[in-house]
């Protein structure tokens, strides 16, 4: 999980959030929306730049699976933008992937060891972006946010001393809104 080095194919705007957040990300504002899942070879695109290319297979039943994982993931950061509390049905859909997958410990010789174990290898990837949000929520649920332009869809994990990071980035979503803000200043 820390070789998180973006695949140059990657076309994507936003690279390297937490493993969650970079799932949702795979969908970017666009008309239509732009979606690397969709795309040809997106899903072994985005198993390279998530670091999990040798560990998933960029088959069909784990495309499936990642589709199940990012609605779940969608809908839960939808609860969370809107009042911070997830919802029944998003709750649902994020323990139905869980329920895929669990963490065994063991003590090895050089110290404790955590297994992941999955109900099948389509699951690994799906399951670990659902677990990857739980740890997100543990360190702060306010944390995780969308982008404050309002015609983007990007989400990231704020990680900023102060904790005022608004956007996806400086140089795309940032600029635009300053440039917007000096336009209707210029017009009065
Ligand atoms: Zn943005």
């Amino acid at each position: 999980m820390t070789d998180r080095t973006a695949d140059p194919q990657d076309p994507r705007p936003l690279i390297g959030e937490p493993l969650s957040l970079d799932l949702l990300n795979t969908r970017w504002s666009g008309t239509p929306v732009n979606d690397l899942l969709a795309q040809p070879d997106g899903h072994a695109v985005w198993l390279s730049s998530a670091g999990l290319a040798g560990r998933c297979r960029a088959d069909e039943a784990g495309l499936a699976a990642l589709h199940e994982a990012r609605e779940a993931l969608a809908a839960a950061v939808g609860d969370l933008d809107r009042d911070g509390t997830i919802g029944a049905a998003a709750l649902a859909g994020l323990n139905g992937v869980l329920a895929h997958g669990r963490l065994r410990r063991e003590l090895g010789p050089v110290g404790p060891v955590s297994h992941v174990e999955v109900d099948g290898p389509p699951w690994l990837a799906a399951w670990l972006a659902v677990e990857d949000f739980l740890g997100l929520l543990e360190q702060g649920p306010h944390r995780i946010r969308r982008c404050a332009h309002e015609a983007c869809i990007l989400h990231f994990f704020d990680t900023s001393q102060n904790g005022r990071r608004r956007w996806c980035s400086m140089a795309v979503c940032g600029n635009r809104a300053k440039a917007a803000r000096h336009y209707e200043k210029v017009r009065g």
